[in-house]
């Protein structure tokens, strides 16, 4: 696996959360900013995608009565809040960074400018792409599959709570078994929960492997990116 050069690491808001409840907690935060050193210095380029599930999610608001695209827009200022938390632990620990964001906020980051991005990339910074694909009715997989087609990484990592993809939820089923490879056609037909099926469907016409590993093991990133860790790795 030591041919992705350059990865797209997505991670769910939940992996800032450490045991609490909600929000963001700095230590756990600080663990997973020095994952990402890791793999950088293993000489990766590294872009980052972050969700914003530990703070807002826009289906629930609505669902709670608010209007989906107020909820949603909700949601991707949450992802720009995890953003900064990221760019705040990796740059303590000597990890240059920029965050570019698709709804623009001048004064806190960059908005997205992929020529820009390529650039920091060169200068071996870590760029955080923040705000999902900036519309609502998307998803922050969607926003990771479409950074990662558009700043041709060889790979999205999606770091989860759960060591791959399983034929059902190991959470609730004992007999579940792992794979090791499976096909975007496979995810998509069975509906397992990998990356909504946008995501996927983009990732497969790009042709972008999606790698999914647990993220809440320490020093697993990476393992799996010198392709040592357990993992799933879902592809043609
Ligand atoms: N969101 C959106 N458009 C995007 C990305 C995110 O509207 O392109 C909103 C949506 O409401 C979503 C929330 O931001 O629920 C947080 O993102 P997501 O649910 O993907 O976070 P994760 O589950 O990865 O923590």
């Amino acid at each position: 696996m030591a041919s992705f050069k350059r990865i797209l690491l997505k991670l769910s808001g939940e992996a800032a959360m450490g045991d609490q409840s909600f929000g963001i907690d700095p230590p756990t935060v600080a663990r997973v900013a020095g994952e990402v050193k890791a793999a950088k210095d293993a000489g990766h380029e590294i872009c980052l995608v972050i969700g914003g599930g530990n703070i807002f999610r826009g289906m629930a608001g609505a669902a709670k009565g608010m209007n989906r695209t107020t909820a949603d827009y909700m949601g991707m200022l949450a992802t720009v809040m995890n953003a900064l938390a990221m760019q705040d632990a990796l740059e303590a620990i000597g990890v240059s960074t920029r965050v570019q964001s698709a709804v623009e906020m001048n004064k806190v980051c960059e908005p997205v400018i992929l020529r820009r991005a390529e650039r920091h990339l060169e200068k071996g910074r870590v760029v955080i792409f923040a705000a999902g694909v900036g519309d609502p009715y998307f998803t922050t997989d969607s926003g990771a599959a479409l950074r990662a087609s558009e700043m041709k990484c060889d790979a999205l990592l999606k770091g989860t709570s759960v060591d791959g993809v399983y034929d059902s939820d190991p959470k609730t089923n004992p007999a579940a078994t792992r794979f090791d490879r499976i096909g975007y056609d496979r995810v998509l037909a069975d509906n397992l929960k990998v990356m909504d099926a946008a995501a996927v469907s983009l990732c497969r016409d790009n042709n972008i492997p999606i790698v999914v590993f647990n993220i809440r093991e320490p020093g697993n990133l990476a393992r799996v990116l010198a392709g040592e860790g357990v993992s799933t790795t879902v592809g043609a």
